[in-house]
């Protein structure tokens, strides 16, 4: 498993590796993200991890028109 941290390094290189292990949600935009999508990174503070695209949906986020996770 990937600490937190290394799941926020990990984002904003557009690698794939990792689409479908976890998802990224920005809390600013309500927005939740694979973690290889091309869009700005979001701040650290502004940055909420998720296991699964169903938990995203369920805590108010949006999948992102980018990314379509
Ligand atoms: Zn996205």
């Amino acid at each position: 498993m990937l600490t937190e941290e290394e799941k926020y390094d990990f984002i904003g290189k557009k690698d794939t590796k990792y689409n479908g292990i976890f998802y990224t949600a920005v809390k600013t935009t309500k927005i939740f993200c694979l973690p290889s999508c091309s869009a700005r990174k979001p701040l650290r503070k502004n940055t909420i991890f998720y296991d699964t695209k169903q938990e995203a949906k369920t805590n108010g986020f949006r999948a992102c028109k980018v990314c379509k996770p």
